[in-house]
């Protein structure tokens, strides 16, 4: 992928005030923590709290110096994904603006570590990357994109920019009104919530896969947009393979909690991302309608 830093605006950086450490103590090294927060998100339980939180362990400061300052230490590389995330975002919602017009409300990335206060509850890094339409912000932990890389086999920018696609996927969901819609039906018919909720993740992967369709187009990075590479949208699709979805159902007062929850195999993964990335429009990324 190509692209241009910018300003971050898209970006609200919570990573200073977050501290896993002095919240609770936990035995776990930062590897078990990884592991669980892979875990989860590939089983989509919590596991993080099935073990107790690590109850009885000391507290201790986080080793990487993150306290209520609102200072955050990180390496350059994680800078740079931070700005990289800010130009995926940028770029997505331009997309989004130009497809949807007024109905499209801009978004904001919230970057946090180990911990974070949204208004869909209180959320750790094993819940993954989610969205909450009660404040329509994504929330992200940047630890979960080394897991990505190093478990899934997912490697590669366009995978990273995929996940956050596909939380941006959710807050247009949001805006039009499908995921309010999606809820009140599984409330009214619980039978079919599993099956409601992966329509609602599959519609997200497609969304995503709009703006791969759009980020294709060349001469872009010449005019400080994300432009798509040979090989990038095969990145994606291996991330949307070989990943599972996030965050609701963990949230701590999440509103969707079926255990049989899936979201989808990874071939309708692949495949409705494709639908996106192929038509570049919303109507091809009608799930409820098109299975
Ligand atoms: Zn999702």
């Amino acid at each position: 992928m190509r692209w241009s830093r910018g300003d971050r605006t898209n970006i609200n950086d919570l990573r200073g005030r977050s501290s896993l450490g002095f919240r609770r103590g936990m035995p776990l090294g930062i590897g078990g923590l990884l592991a669980i927060l892979l875990l989860s998100w590939l089983t989509g339980t919590d596991i993080l709290s099935l073990l107790g939180g690590g109850a009885g362990g000391p507290p201790q400061p986080t080793s990487d110096a993150v306290g209520t300052s609102g200072s955050v230490t990180a390496t350059p590389e994680e800078e740079e994904l931070v700005d990289f995330m800010d130009a995926v975002m940028a770029d997505a919602q331009q997309t989004w603006d130009q497809l949807l017009g007024e109905r499209y409300e801009r978004t904001k990335v919230v970057l946090f570590r180990d911990q974070v206060d949204s208004a869909c509850g209180s959320a750790e890094s094993a819940t993954g990357p989610f969205y909450c339409p009660a404040d329509r912000q994504i929330y992200l932990d940047l630890s979960f994109f080394d897991e990505l890389r190093r478990r899934f086999g997912a490697p590669g920018d366009f995978a990273q920019a995929y996940v956050v696609a596909h939380e941006l996927g959710h807050h247009v969901q949001s805006l039009l009104g499908i995921e309010r819609r999606v809820r009140a039906q599984q409330r009214a018919n619980p039978g079919q919530a599993n099956a409601l909720s992966v329509r609602m993740e599959l519609q997200a992967d497609c969304l995503a896969g709009v703006w791969g369709h759009a980020a294709s187009g060349s001469g872009r990075a010449a005019r400080g947009l994300v432009e798509l590479e040979p090989g990038d949208a095969e990145e994606g699709l291996r991330a949307a393979a070989a990943i599972g979805d996030d965050r609701l159902q963990r949230m701590s007062r999440g509103q969707v909690v079926p255990d049989a929850f899936t979201h989808g195999s990874s071939q309708q993964r692949v495949e409705w991302f494709n639908r996106g990335l192929r038509a570049g429009r919303v109507d091809a990324c009608d799930t409820f309608n098109g299975m």
